[in-house]
């Protein structure tokens, strides 16, 4: 439960983290802007990324980034199922060329165990050249959870960010950092 401030809460950077943040406050009733300094949003990292949906099979068990790693898949599948949103499961396969490798793999395998990365496979050479053949490799996990998504997608529902039927939350605003403007939450629009 969040209580609403009188003002508005001021988010700089529309990426996937602002908008995120934006959208949670939003929900709760918490009025928002979100200050942006280009004309549109996840024009930096957001929209310029690998798309993959990262399951879990490379942090530290236990660790708060697999921790939010693995909560923040299931988060992602239902919001983009519930839009019609691209989510191409299609699965990873991380290869290993030697021994050495083989064995780091091998730290992989156990902590995505450990995770709770759901159906990952040890492929043998055999195996692997029959899933994909030509790749060759001394062995290779396969994590079949992996997705890819659109990322510069997530962050544009049809409908805006905000709860359906609630009108648009956000506005984004083309700023700047300016230390002459401190009551304006430190930024301020670029004519
Ligand atoms: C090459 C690459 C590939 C990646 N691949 C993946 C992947 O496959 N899967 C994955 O999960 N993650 C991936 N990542 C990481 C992921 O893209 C980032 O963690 C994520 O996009 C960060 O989001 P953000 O909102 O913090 O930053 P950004 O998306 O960079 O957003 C920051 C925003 O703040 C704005 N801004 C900055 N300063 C101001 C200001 N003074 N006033 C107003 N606005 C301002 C910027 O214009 C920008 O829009 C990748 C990253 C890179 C670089």
């Amino acid at each position: 439960m969040v209580t609403a401030p009188a003002r508005p809460v001021g988010i700089v950077g529309a990426g996937i983290v602002g908008l995120a943040v934006a959208r949670q406050l939003a929900g709760s009733g918490v009025p928002v802007v979100v200050f942006e300094k280009e004309s549109a949003v996840a024009q930096h990292q957001s929209g310029r990324n690998s798309g993959v949906v990262h399951a879990g099979i490379y942090y530290a068990p236990g660790s708060a980034k697999a921790l939010m790693c693995r909560r923040g898949v299931e988060l992602l599948r239902a919001y983009c199922s519930d839009r019609g949103l691209v989510w191409n499961a299609l699965g990873k396969l991380v290869v290993a060329r030697d021994d050495a490798e083989t064995e780091r793999l091998r730290e992989l395998e156990r902590r995505s165990l450990a995770n709770g990365v759901p159906g990952g496979r040890w492929l043998n050479p055999a195996a692997l050249a029959e899933l994909a053949p030509g790749v060759a490799g001394k062995a290779a996990p396969v994590s079949p959870p992996q997705a890819i998504v659109r990322y510069p997608a997530p962050p544009l529902p049809p409908g805006g960010c905000g709860r359906p039927g609630s009108p648009a939350p956000l506005r984004t605003l083309r700023s700047r950092p300016s230390p002459r403007s401190p009551a304006d939450n430190a930024v301020r629009r670029v004519p």
